[in-house]
């Protein structure tokens, strides 16, 4: 470890983190955000121009973003409508010599079904990376999620399964692979002093001010505010329109996220109880009447980050949200989220994988977060049963 990195407190949440994961420190990586760990390990794994890494047609813009700044390619394959991730069925025909990694993803912390995947990369001797961002805390087959494949990354920010504003983290199985993207980690800058004034200023406001009363008139002012570019968003505007690596994109973690990172981690069972709670309540409301829940095989925990339903109309369904107050996630409105132009840039073809861009046309979430009240979850049960109509009745039909 470089002087610079080897500060006691990001030590510190390193261990946290390997202790929560069952795992050595030196297999965790800290990054500023979750899209430098995957480049991080896309880097480490070697891949560069004329490759190719499969995804799933159902993931975040700046998952490409990250392939595409190393100068390989995203090969998009459509997702299964009931796990929202990756089909197996058809991974088989996007690989070529030229893959040099598949990523599964934990959509919605639903965990991912990795034994057909990993068979399939394995018959063919090809890393897996697990996008872990929305799945900490999930396990499959009593394994936490992000140690059952080659590598995998975490992400941190606002809406992720426990936050430090921006951040991310990587587990990386392999001895010799975990040392790469260490080195990785070191060799970046760390965030500058007034990069981790703003970040704790943000953590602070985001705490103090976007409490549930205040959601409301709040998040119209934050989204003003960002849209004119006072705050800064989570991507910077040039991650959504370019796909050139932006100024100051490679970080490593920084102090502030290791201290809200290791207060988070000291209250994650109570965050995870709550999500399983209120998914169970979900859970109940759909089956009372008789809409589709969730898919889960015995062998998967997953930690619902959210809890995903598909509507008929999205637009609509959202304004009478609006309109009854009830709080609803946007992901993936695309299947390269939040991006709904200009695909090919990204080297997504409109049409190419029918299914994740249904998915994005038609899922809401239905929140899970601490801060729910019973009433709120309550009213939002309410919502679905006078809205029944709205909602798709099975996750397939369409
Ligand atoms: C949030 C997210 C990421 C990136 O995480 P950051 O910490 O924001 O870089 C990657 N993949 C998915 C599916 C995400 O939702």
């Amino acid at each position: 470890m470089s002087a610079k990195t080897n500060t006691a407190i990001r030590e510190k949440y390193r261990r946290a983190l390997a202790g929560r994961l069952g795992i050595a420190p030196e297999q965790i990586g800290l990054f500023w955000k979750g899209r430098v760990g995957l480049y991080a390990i896309l880097r480490a794994l070697g891949v560069r121009a004329g490759d190719e890494v499969i995804l799933p047609a159902f993931t975040c813009v700046v998952v490409p973003n990250a392939i595409l700044y190393l100068g390989a390619k995203p090969v998009y394959v459509d997702v299964d409508a009931n796990t929202f991730n990756l089909e197996t069925g058809l991974l088989e025909a996007a690989i070529r010599p030229q893959t040099k990694c598949i990523l599964a993803q934990n959509t919605f912390g639903l965990s991912a079904e990795l034994d057909p995947l990993l068979k399939i990369a394995q018959k063919y001797q090809i890393p897996v990376i697990e996008d872990c961002t929305h799945g900490f805390g999930g396990a499959y087959r009593g394994q936490a999620n992000g140690t059952l494949t080659q590598a995998s990354f975490f992400s941190t920010q606002w809406n992720k399964p426990f936050s430090t504003g921006w951040g991310g983290f990587t587990a990386i199985r392999d001895e010799a692979l975990a040392r790469e993207v260490q080195k990785l980690e070191e060799k970046m800058p760390m965030p500058s002093p007034g990069q981790e004034r703003m970040l704790q200023l943000q953590i602070w406001t985001r705490k103090n001010l976007l409490t549930p009363a205040l959601y409301w008139p709040v998040l119209r002012l934050y989204r003003r505010l960002s849209n004119m570019g006072v705050i800064p968003g989570s991507s910077e505007g040039s991650e959504l329109h370019t796909t050139t690596m932006p100024k100051g994109y490679l970080l490593a973690g920084g102090e502030v996220q290791a201290h809200e990172g290791l207060l988070q981690l000291s209250r994650w069972e109570r965050i995870q109880e709550r999500r399983l709670e209120v998914a169970a309540l979900y859970d109940q409301a759909l089956e009372k009447l008789g809409l589709p829940r969730l898919f889960v095989p015995p062998h998967i925990s997953h930690s619902y980050l959210k809890y995903p339903l598909l509507v008929k109309d999205r637009a609509a369904f959202f304004a009478l949200a609006v309109r009854h107050r009830i709080r609803l996630g946007d992901w993936m409105r695309s299947p390269i989220h939040p991006v709904e132009e200009n695909w090919e840039k990204w080297g997504y073809v409109p049409g190419a994988c029918p299914t994740g861009e249904h998915l994005s046309r038609h899922v809401v979430n239905l929140l899970t977060d601490l801060d729910l009240t019973e009433k709120e979850i309550q009213r939002t049960v309410a919502f679905l049963d006078r809205y029944r109509e709205e909602i798709f009745e099975s996750p397939g039909h369409y």
